[in-house]
């Protein structure tokens, strides 16, 4: 049966969405996520409230300016649609729960740094603050099954992973592979997931980078000198483990792999 609570989510998902949008425009460029209201880059006629309606507004008008008619990138809807389609995945696994909120959360700020280190290769520290302040919060209050202790824990895998192989990484190729940025993500995440969900998302980011760079090697996309941001992988590795767990500490990953290897 359908739910309706599911539509619900989809929507403020895709309504969350659309103020990522601004905050992937803006932060980067240190300016304000709430002033002023959103307007066209070309005529700076602000978006009326009809068609500010995530990926509708943007379906309706054909990608365009109702003022102007200048097009605007896909990019729009299409960050409203993942955070819609990742709130609705999230609810589905976890119910209206404590982990559906602070995973929600979680996620959209991942979708922020994942397109953000996309455009700019950086990773911006108001989200590790951001991040720092959620982790404090939630073993504060007890958010979570995992003790702060096995947060600890988490961090410095998923951190210092991350480190050891930026230092290698620059050591062999003789460039920056995996920077700081990624680092004191890593940080941020291993506290949030713990030990065990921690080496989940490492491998599954690492195995995320490895499919998609011999992809875009394949179609002659990259090469060899191209420098990559690694947050789209963290990013898109802590999703999936997100995805794949269960708030009592199963991951289908690892399940299926032990069953499979032995
Ligand atoms: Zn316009």
């Amino acid at each position: 049966m359908f739910d309706p609570m599911y539509l619900i989510m989809f929507v403020f998902g895709a309504a969350f969405g659309s103020f990522l949008n601004v905050v992937i425009y803006r932060v980067p460029l240190r300016m304000s996520i709430i002033a002023p209201r959103s307007h066209c880059f070309s005529c700076k006629t602000p978006i009326r409230f009809k068609d500010n309606i995530p990926i509708l507004g943007y379906l309706l008008l054909g990608g365009k300016c109702r003022d102007c008619g200048v097009s605007y990138s896909s990019r729009y809807p299409l960050v409203e649609f993942l955070t819609g389609l990742i709130t609705l995945v999230l609810g589905m696994r976890y119910g209206l729960s404590n982990y559906f909120i602070i995973f929600t959360l979680l996620s959209y700020c991942l979708v922020a740094i994942a397109f953000i280190d996309l455009d700019h290769m950086i990773i911006p520290n108001g989200f590790i603050l951001l991040g720092l302040g959620g982790i404090v919060f939630i073993y504060f209050n007890d958010l979570l099954l995992i003790d702060w202790q096995e947060g600890a824990t988490g961090a410095l895998i998923f951190g210092g992973f991350l480190f050891i192989i930026g230092v290698l990484g620059e050591f062999i190729l003789r460039k920056e592979s995996i920077g700081l940025g990624d680092v004191k993500l890593g940080l941020v995440l291993g506290g949030i997931l713990g030990a065990k969900f921690s080496i989940v998302a490492l491998y599954l980011s690492f195995a995320c980078a490895a499919l998609s760079i011999m992809i875009l090697m394949g179609l002659k996309k990259i090469n060899t000198s191209n420098k990559i941001p690694f947050g789209p992988y963290l990013s898109l590795g802590t999703f999936f483990t997100l995805m794949t767990s269960t708030s009592s500490g199963e991951n289908a990953i690892v399940n299926w792999y032990f069953r499979t290897m032995f």
